[in-house]
Formats: structure tokens, C-alpha cells, sequence
């Protein structure tokens, strides 16, 4: 018998949101959320700090930008406050890098990178995403 391995992605791992003031949003996400973040954690090279709700085997990441280069200060600038990016998780994000590539669509990230907690990431452009930000997200082990 052939074993049939699953391909493609598990499941919403998080949803990114652009904020401001990510003290004041983390009051508002807690509000809403019945819970505190669980963590709390700065991305120097992304020019971001960000926080991390748990909700059920989902999450909500709020993202602020720490410098007027963050891709999340110029997506402020464009767009204002909201959701910013659907984050997929994967099993084997160079597979999926692939798969996708060879599809023809087109990647920020041709080459994984690590991202906030414990992860490793990679962008699909929101021009091959139709006009979402879509992020693929691999526990980094
Ligand atoms: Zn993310």
C-alpha cells in the first residue's frame, strides 16, 4: 500500500495585526480576548515588537513597529490599524516554498527565515495572495 502524506497547510496558526500602540491593543486584545498575552517579544530584524494571544489552537500576534523602515510602519502609513497578515502552518515550509514557487506564485521569502516564537517563516507576495499577506510558519524545532 502507497502512504499518502498530507501537503499543503495544518491550519490558521496566527493572524497578524498592525497596531500602534501595542501597550494600549494588548489592553484592548485582552479585553476582548478573556486572557493576558503569553508572551511578549521583539523581532529586531523585522523592526517589530510583538505579542501573542492563545485562541483555541489559533492565535492573534499584534504587531508595532520599532522604526519608520518596519514593513508594519509602512503598511500603517498605507492602510491604518487591522489585519496585517494570515499566518498558515506547515510541516515542511521548503516544500511548501516550492510547491507554491513551482505554481508560478510568488514569494517575498524564497528562502525561509526565523520569525517570532520559535518559528520559521516565509512571505507570499499579497500580489499572488490576492491581495492578503499570507505567512507560512514551521515550528523551528
Ligand atoms: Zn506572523
Amino acid at each position: 500500500m502507497r502512504l499518502h502524506y498530507f501537503r499543503g497547510m495544518n491550519k490558521i496558526e496566527h493572524l497578524g495585526i498592525a497596531v500602534k500602540d501595542i501597550a494600549q491593543s494588548n489592553q484592548i486584545f485582552e479585553d476582548i480576548l478573556g486572557i493576558a498575552a503569553y508572551k511578549q517579544e521583539e523581532v529586531e530584524s523585522e523592526g517589530v515588537k510583538t505579542s501573542f494571544f492563545q485562541v483555541g489552537e489559533s492565535k492573534v500576534e499584534l504587531l508595532q513597529a520599532t522604526n519608520d523602515e518596519s514593513p508594519i510602519h509602512k503598511f500603517i502609513e498605507k492602510k491604518g490599524e487591522g489585519i496585517h497578515h494570515i499566518a498558515f502552518a506547515v510541516d515542511d515550509i521548503h516544500a511548501e516554498i516550492a510547491r507554491l514557487t513551482g505554481k508560478g506564485y510568488r514569494m517575498i521569502n524564497e528562502q525561509p527565515k526565523s520569525g517570532a516564537d520559535g518559528k520559521i517563516i516565509a512571505f507570499l507576495h499579497p500580489k499572488s495572495g490576492n491581495g492578503v499577506l499570507i505567512e507560512l510558519c514551521q515550528d523551528a524545532e
